[in-house]
């Protein structure tokens, strides 16, 4: 007992253990004070149909950090949610992307254009989420049909009667799921059929893969076949090259996110789009 107590202060004092805890410590009150001063943005990546013609997009939290410059999420989600800071700053990226949306469907000419949001797990088992979700699209006075919310394979089977249940109380408000990173978790097609999903986002190691790798190949042909017949719709990420691109069309995939369309940005970086179906879009 004694003998691991000495390790346990021993280990206390280590100074590298020390360091990072203060780096840590810092991080996170930086991080609450960020949230307080309102030094985080969204940025939007766009997502689009064969013809390359503007669908959607998806959002995706930076930090304007007032020293180190803009952060991606890397840097502090996994912090965010270690600390429970994820509630007020998932909160405020859920209503900043209603906003988003209440003011693209305010210029008519992109009306049908939806917008996907992440979702971490912390945020999702909060009794509060269901609750918070209907006044954000509430008080944005938005269609519902046009947020999806972007979950992972492991936040939806840590607690699968949670799961469904909050998945259905939103789709009864209208929304929409995507299952993010698909292909990286464990669970087969078969199984994730029993929850109310709309769109798989397959994963992009898979796309880094398909040209020259016979095994992500398949696996990329036998999603883009099997999730129609499952009612599932599909969308490719981190698609760089038109070499993929070709692939992953050539296989029935009709929806494109990645590098080769254009990288995440501010609103305006959508402005440059055609959206599909609007009477300026041309077939390029
Ligand atoms: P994700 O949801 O899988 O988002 C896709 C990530 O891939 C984004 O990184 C995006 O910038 C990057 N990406 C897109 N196209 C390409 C490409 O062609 N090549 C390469 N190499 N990368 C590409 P980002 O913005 O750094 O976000 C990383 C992760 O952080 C996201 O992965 C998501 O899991 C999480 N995240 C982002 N925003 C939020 C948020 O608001 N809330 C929560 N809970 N998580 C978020
Ligand atoms: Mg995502
Ligand atoms: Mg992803
Ligand atoms: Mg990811």
């Amino acid at each position: 007992q004694a003998k691991d107590a000495g390790r346990n202060t021993f280990r206390f004092f280590d100074p590298q253990t020390q360091i990072a805890l203060e780096e840590r410590t810092e991080l996170e009150a930086h991080l609450r004070m960020g949230l307080l001063s309102r030094q985080f943005v969204l940025h939007y990546q766009a997502q689009v149909d064969s013809a390359g013609a503007l669908i959607g997009a998806e959002a995706l939290v930076r930090w304007a950090h007032p020293e180190r410059g803009l952060l991606g999420p890397d840097i502090f989600i996994h912090l965010a949610e270690e600390s429970g800071l994820i509630l007020p700053l998932g909160k405020w990226v859920l209503h900043a992307a209603c906003s988003q949306l209440a003011d693209w469907a305010a210029e008519t000419r992109s009306a049908q254009r939806s917008l996907a949001v992440n979702i971490s797990a912390r945020q999702f088992r909060d009794p509060g989420f269901v609750a918070m979700v209907r006044s954000a699209v509430l008080s944005h006075d938005i269609d519902p049909s046009l947020l999806e919310l972007e979950l992972t394979e492991s936040l939806l089977l840590e607690d699968v009667e949670d799961t469904i249940t909050k998945m259905v109380a939103l789709r009864t408000l209208g929304l929409r799921f995507a299952l993010d990173d698909f292909g990286t978790g464990y669970s087969s097609l078969a199984y994730l059929k029993r929850l109310p999903l709309d769109t798989l986002k397959i994963d992009r190691s898979f796309v880094d893969d398909v040209t020259h790798d016979a095994n992500a190949a398949a696996i990329v042909r036998a999603i883009l076949a099997l999730a129609p017949q499952l009612g599932l719709s599909v969308i490719a990420e981190g698609v760089e090259t038109q070499a993929q691109r070709r692939f992953l069309t050539r296989n029935g995939c009709r929806a494109f996110q990645g590098y080769l369309f254009g990288r995440p940005g501010p609103p305006a970086a959508l402005s440059s789009y055609s959206t599909a179906g609007s009477p300026s879009h041309s077939a390029t």
